[in-house]
């Protein structure tokens, strides 16, 4: 504490970090993933919470797991149409929306030349055209606003060109991802909106769907100087910083959440 400075409470401060906030995480379904864990955060700094997934029922079954008044919607994030839709949904019920994850996403452990044009597809898809899509969806309302935080889920792939899990194509994805959300941030920081991207390490969850050896998963742990997998709590805390008024004057970063995986 500095010399003069008033004791605070810390915690009754941190608690209302997003209170009032209206938020959307795309992708949040999934009970170990980065999605539910950031919307779960958000909803204990005092957001409300819509969880957009694939599948309804997991969707809302998700939202209630974080308490009253959290919604659950299907919404696939490669349809443009549906994630509009979406979006009126919301606009509707709430009236404005301040918070976009950009979450949803998925991997596939390919070598480049067994890269069929599905796999391109289904990958760029999700992760690239998902993240344009759902941002498309928000920002008209944020504008009139003149306000709003959009936190998009890139990838340590991105940058170190994979070797973790995910092949060349999701590198590729997560690039592009990097590459839209400076160009956003550039773009609306006029309007009061800010636009970042973590950039998660190797993070516990089911994204590897099974697919992780137990070799592969020892020689990931021995490139990272921290010792250990990320969890998910760990990406949320990241999220909660760039959503809030925290990162006030923070627009176009990428952070890094990955126990030094990647130092640079
Ligand atoms: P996960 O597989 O646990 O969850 C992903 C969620 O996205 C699932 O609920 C799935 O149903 C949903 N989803 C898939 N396609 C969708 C679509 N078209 N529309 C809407 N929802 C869809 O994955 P995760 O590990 O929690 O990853 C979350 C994000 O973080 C992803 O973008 C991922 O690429 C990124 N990421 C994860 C790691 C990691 O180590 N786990 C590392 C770097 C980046």
């Amino acid at each position: 504490m500095w010399p003069g400075s008033k004791p605070q409470g810390i915690g009754s401060r941190i608690l209302s970090l997003l209170k009032d906030k209206y938020a959307i995480v795309t992708g949040a379904a999934s009970p170990r993933g980065l999605g539910r864990a950031i919307a779960q955060m958000f909803a204990d700094h005092g957001a409300t919470v819509a969880i957009l997934d694939l599948d309804r029922d997991g969707a809302q079954a998700a939202a209630s797991d974080l308490g009253n008044n959290h919604i659950g919607l299907a919404c696939d994030v490669t349809d443009r149409a549906k994630c509009v839709a979406t979006v009126e949904e919301l606009l509707g019920r709430w009236g404005r929306i301040d918070i976009l994850v950009n979450n949803a996403g998925i991997t596939q452990p390919l070598k480049l030349m067994d890269i069929a044009p599905e796999n391109y597809d289904a990958v760029l898809d999700v992760n690239l055209r998902g993240t344009l899509y759902a941002s498309q969806a928000v920002v008209p309302a944020m504008r009139q606003r003149g306000a709003g935080a959009i936190v998009n889920l890139s990838s340590v792939s991105a940058q170190r060109g994979g070797g973790i899990f995910g092949g060349p194509h999701y590198s590729a994805a997560k690039a592009g991802i990097l590459g839209l959300t400076k160009a956003m941030a550039r773009e609306l920081a006029p309007d009061g909106i800010r636009v970042n991207a973590i950039c998660p390490g190797f993070i516990a969850t089911d994204i590897t769907a099974g697919k992780l050896t137990p070799e592969m998963h020892e020689q990931i742990l021995a490139g990272i100087p921290m010792g250990r997998a990320g969890a998910a709590t760990d990406v949320a805390g990241c999220a909660l910083f760039l959503a809030s008024e925290l990162s006030a004057y923070c627009t176009g970063s990428e952070v890094d959440v990955n126990g030094g995986s990647l130092i640079h």
